[in-house]
């Protein structure tokens, strides 16, 4: 199934588990971004170079919540909008498998995941708070640091 998607309004009719940008706490949100460089994960593309392109810069689930993914921050990662439609609800696996078909070009997608998603995610409250995320067992746990 081929999707054409420019902006929210477009996924928000195409995408029935749609539920706009407030699934997740803002802050959890800016960490996941922070952690990851704002950068698409999948094929570096910037924050910056996303906007200058109107590609909007997401969130995706690596393990997709249709196949029981988790909103844990070492289930998401940043990724544009193009390449986050692309993976879909294909796995990691399948979708390192995808990239290798489609583009020729693997770049070590399932290795960077990997990293990316193994480091640890700060959020700092209205209180100026700072919190550590850590995920035992795809249980959640906050420590104060
Ligand atoms: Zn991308």
């Amino acid at each position: 199934m081929k999707m054409n998607i420019e902006t929210d309004q477009d996924l928000k009719m195409t995408s029935p588990g749609w539920q706009g940008m407030n699934w997740i706490r803002k802050n959890k949100r800016i960490a996941i971004y922070v952690r990851d460089g704002h950068k698409c994960i999948y094929c570096g593309i910037t924050k910056a170079q996303a906007k200058r392109r109107g590609v909007l810069i997401t969130l995706d689930h690596v393990e997709p919540r249709e196949l029981g993914g988790c909103n844990s921050v070492h289930n998401l990662v940043t990724a544009c909008l193009s390449c986050n439609t692309s993976k879909g609800d294909k796995t990691r696996d399948e979708y390192v498998e995808y990239v290798k078909n489609t583009h020729g070009k693997h770049k070590g997608i399932a290795c960077r995941l990997e990293k990316q998603t193994s480091l640890p995610v700060y959020v700092k409250s209205a209180a100026g708070r700072v919190t550590k995320i850590s995920v035992v067992k795809n249980t959640e746990r906050r420590e104060r640091v």
